[in-house]
């Protein structure tokens, strides 16, 4: 496994695995995944869906400052740089780019912006302003340093996944992108590196999050259409946790990410969540229909 730091080596090694590994007309594919480090079975389940559809993995390990808000938790998120080199070893990686900020974007303003829009102006968009003008800026760059056939992200970070597969088509990028199911813990919790940051107490509570999608979904499955009130009845259950505030939680139409107060058998709908507990923010989701 090669770890490389600097964008130019990066490209030369992929160019050289491709050449290496092409099999007559069979052309090597690239696999990339991206993500922040800190490592857990989420990430995993991406690499290994890469590692068996590709010839060459790549991941890479940044933490984006673009998109991270100024009160948000960038320097204190968390990292296990060693534990990420053995888990992607261990799982048959190619190469790791673990670029620094000065690496991705100089040290002169950058000028350019990668904006997707309306798909942004609710959940994790209407609460986090610029975060995924800053997640479409890294991502892009990423195509274009790694230039993978395949990507893949996990529906556990729902609208990212939907802004980046809009991106890929408004741009005509040549990248497929592939969505890996949420892993979770064996209580329900979302596995997530900002797991970390909870208290025993806090991660006890934590599974509460996606047990209320579940009830919630239940109730329609069995016949409730009234999406308002459930919706409101999730909220104050959440509310009333010790140390858990609501800072979302709605029924979304997965293609447009807009708000739906009722079922439509020819749209998919999602049920999306974010709560802090205590002064951890975690999301989840769920799909409804
Ligand atoms: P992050 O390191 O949090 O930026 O995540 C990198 C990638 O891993 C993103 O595509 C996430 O959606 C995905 N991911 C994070 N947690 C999970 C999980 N529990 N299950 C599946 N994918 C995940």
């Amino acid at each position: 496994m090669i770890i490389c730091d600097k964008i130019s080596p990066l490209r030369s090694e992929i160019r050289s695995m491709r050449t290496a590994r092409t099999m007559g007309a069979l052309a090597a594919r690239v696999g990339l995944v991206p993500t922040m480090g800190f490592l857990h079975e989420g990430h995993a389940s991406l690499i290994q869906k890469a590692r068996a559809e590709n010839e060459i993995v790549v991941v890479s390990i940044f933490i984006n400052p673009l998109q991270f808000g100024p009160n948000e938790d960038l320097n204190r998120y968390p990292r296990s740089p060693e534990q990420d080199q053995a888990l992607c070893e261990q799982l048959g990686v190619d190469l790791i780019f673990t670029p620094n900020i000065e690496e991705m974007y100089g040290t002169e303003k950058v000028f350019t912006r990668v904006h997707v829009e309306l798909l942004g102006n609710y959940l994790c968009g209407a609460s986090r302003p610029g975060h995924f003008d800053g997640v479409c800026m890294v991502v892009s760059k990423l195509f274009h340093i790694v230039e993978p056939d395949a990507t893949y992200f996990g529906e556990k970070d729902v609208q990212q996944l939907r802004i980046v597969e809009q991106m890929v088509k408004d741009l005509s990028m040549p990248i497929e992108i592939v969505s890996c199911a949420t892993v979770r813990e064996e209580d329900g919790l979302a596995k997530s590196s900002r797991n970390a940051y909870l208290s025993p107490t806090q991660r006890k509570i934590a599974p509460e999050i996606f047990r209320t999608l579940q009830t919630i979904a239940a109730r329609i499955h069995s016949g409730e259409r009234n999406l308002m009130q459930l919706q409101s009845d999730a909220i104050h259950h959440l509310n009333h946790l010790p140390e858990c505030k609501v800072d979302y939680l709605l029924f979304v139409d997965l293609q447009t990410l807009t708000p739906v107060d009722q079922l439509d058998a020819n749209h998919s709908i999602r049920l999306a969540v974010a709560v802090y507990v205590g002064a951890t923010r975690l999301i989840d989701n769920l799909l409804i229909t």
